[in-house]
């Protein structure tokens, strides 16, 4: 049997159809071009003729390199002629050679859903896909609710799926449309459906309901099917679809399946889940398999030093094949060889008593309530300061801010703070005054103003995230506050800082100066690798 399994994207369709998710058609250029890149089959790109967007993208007569793309639609409609029917010629007319067209494969949706007679649903399949295989179209059959249907009457689902099949439908991709079906539920009734229609003809498509999509996926490929659809981090309507970016390197590196992307390309597939984020303006998942950024995070002494030594001691695979790297975690626990692991990262190079001493600083500002784990850039600028690297851009006289809660000319009740900083750069004093909805945001808007004709990169720092815990000392001496402030600077490089105090707009402060000098140590340094 064929060894080649062919890979299908849905993101620009069955992705488009998730809560809040709304792609403009530049947004659907960025993703196609990313999914071509990597080397996908094919890439559904939406439903010509549902909505302007679609339209507009299909209307750009888009040529791809590697892979196909294909437009999503509908069999005819019930009791009219498939020449006839205008969504079945606005997808047949729009300039692609593939038409992906859904078509019901469950007597009771049939009944339930469509209201119509069995065999008229099976017309409207069998005409639908020779209307497209007349016009010299690639046709793909995605029978909707094929498990459901088939668990309640084997015979009917079938005939449905015959119809595509025998209609000339290069494919018929089997639905798990609720996502309630279970992998060996999959397996089991894959196995029999290969026995009427060759595996080769065959695709699954599996939403996340019960969260087996991508194992779903697996099962069905096990048992025969040779296609699969799926979406970039399994983004889609409700739990979402199977997972591409998890299949990806899971069918090439764990299975002997055959896929047409290249070895080269599967480096790519962090970037692609990435880009998908930034699109939708949501953080990359730090627990995300393969691309995640804790997918190769190693915490602890023994993990850590295991990993230094031989790192297949606690990975699966090299992080570095599917475009992720190894980040050995600084903690309290750890020994020696995490710092060595970051020092490296930074190009840091140390002789043995500055390693000592880094340690046993690391170690008291631990004890203090600082942790390191994800802060790293506050780590870095700790370590650099150590050494001389870093300088004080500037100098902190006095802050002071104040909040105010009264009603303003509106009659509205609002608060504001306004915040007052007093500093010196190269000997000059500034003094300035920022408001803002809370006093964080004022006291940032004050160093803005007072530092940023010194250094005007500063402008395209944004801080992103601020995130406050409470730590309870063990001697009850008063709560401390751990503040950790995520900043992002014009070229979309994030980084962690931290800051650690009784009060809060104390550790804040702390946090936002760490970033601020990260951020002027690399942009005066030129150095472009940041964390
Ligand atoms: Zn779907």
């Amino acid at each position: 049997m064929e060894n080649k399994v062919y890979l299908f994207d849905t993101t620009l369709r069955d992705g488009q159809q998730t809560t809040g998710v709304n792609f403009s058609v530049s947004d659907k250029m960025t993703i196609a071009d990313a999914l071509n890149e990597i080397g996908i089959d094919y890439i559904e790109g939406g439903w010509p003729g549902a909505n302007p967007t679609d339209d507009q993208f299909f209307n750009k007569n888009i040529k791809l390199s590697n892979s196909t793309l294909t437009a999503f639609g509908m069999t005819r409609r019930p009791n009219k002629s498939a020449a006839n029917d205008p969504g079945l010629n606005t997808l047949i007319n729009t300039k692609v050679s593939s038409i992906c067209i859904f078509g019901k494969s469950s007597l009771f949706q049939v009944k339930e859903a469509l209201g119509i007679n069995q065999d008229e649903n099976l017309k409207m399949i069998r005409e639908s896909v020779l209307e497209i295989k007349n016009k010299n179209k690639e046709a793909i059959f995605d029978a909707e609710h094929f498990f459901d249907g088939y668990k309640l009457d084997k015979a009917y689902a079938i005939k449905c799926i015959k119809s595509a099949y025998d209609s000339g439908a290069r494919w018929i991709v089997l639905c798990d449309t609720n996502g309630g079906t279970l992998p060996e539920e999959i397996h089991k009734i894959v196995k029999e459906v290969v026995e009427i229609i060759p595996g080769k003809n065959l695709g699954i498509h599996a939403h996340n309901d019960t969260d087996n999509a991508v194992a779903n996926s697996l099962a069905a490929v096990n048992a025969g099917v040779r296609h699969i659809q799926g979406t970039i981090n399994g983004l889609g309507e409700r739990c979402g679809n199977a997972n591409l970016i998890s299949l990806i390197p899971t069918l090439l590196f764990k299975t002997s399946f055959d896929i047409n992307i290249k070895k080269e390309n599967i480096k790519l597939l962090t970037k692609v889940s990435k880009i998908l984020n930034e699109i939708l303006n949501i953080p990359q998942s730090k627990q995300a398999p393969y691309v995640g950024e804790y997918a190769f995070s190693h915490k602890g002494g023994v993990h850590a030093s295991a990993v230094e030594k031989n790192p297949t001691t606690y990975e699966h695979i090299n992080p570095e094949l599917v475009g992720n790297s190894r980040n050995v975690i600084i903690s309290d626990q750890a020994g020696k060889s995490n710092l060595l692991n970051q020092l490296r990262k930074m190009s840091i190079d140390l002789e043995e008593d500055q390693i000592k001493h880094i340690l046993r600083i690391i170690k008291q500002k631990e004890s203090e309530g600082f942790s390191y784990d994800t802060a790293l850039a506050s780590f870095e600028v700790l370590v650099r300061k150590e050494l001389n690297q870093i300088k004080d851009y500037y100098l902190l006289q006095r802050f002071k801010v104040t909040d105010e809660r009264r009603w303003n000319a509106r009659g509205q009740l609002i608060t504001e703070s306004e915040a007052t900083v007093d500093v010196f750069v190269d000997k000059e004093e500034r003094m300035t005054v920022g408001i803002g909805n809370g006093p964080v945001n004022a006291i940032d808007s004050a160093l803005r103003k007072a530092l940023i004709s010194f250094y005007p990169t500063l402008d395209n720092l944004k801080l992103t995230d601020y995130k406050v815990m409470i730590l309870s000392p063990e001697k009850g001496t008063g709560a401390i506050t751990r503040v950790l402030i995520e900043s992002v600077d014009s070229n979309k490089i994030h980084w962690t800082t931290i800051g650690v105090s009784p009060n809060i707009i104390d550790a804040s402060y702390n946090a936002i100066y760490d970033s601020i000098t990260y951020k002027l140590f690399h942009d005066l340094n030129h150095n472009s690798e940041k964390k």
